[in-house]
């Protein structure tokens, strides 16, 4: 059980466990999806032009795609 101390994702296409963020996998796994993703970029992007702060950006490009607002974050900081 001592082996849980880094946080396991699953996988939210194939369902795999993933031990590090898992945006590696879903890039050479799941292109398709990875594409998708882009447009939060783009999103992100236009938020901020109109002066919405980051934590509100997440939260509001999460609940149009249905996702958690941690991992719009991490995929904006990793791909900004
Ligand atoms: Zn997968």
């Amino acid at each position: 059980m001592s082996e849980d101390d880094e946080k396991v994702t699953e996988c939210p296409y194939c369902g795999a466990k993933l031990r590090h963020p898992y945006w590696a996998h879903v890039q050479e796994k799941h292109p398709e999806e990875y594409q998708k993703k882009e447009t939060w970029i783009s999103l992100f992007k236009d938020y901020k032009s109109m002066g919405m702060d980051d934590s509100i950006c997440y939260t509001v490009i999460g609940e149009l795609f249905n996702a958690p607002p941690d991992e719009v974050k991490f995929f904006v900081e990793k791909n900004s």
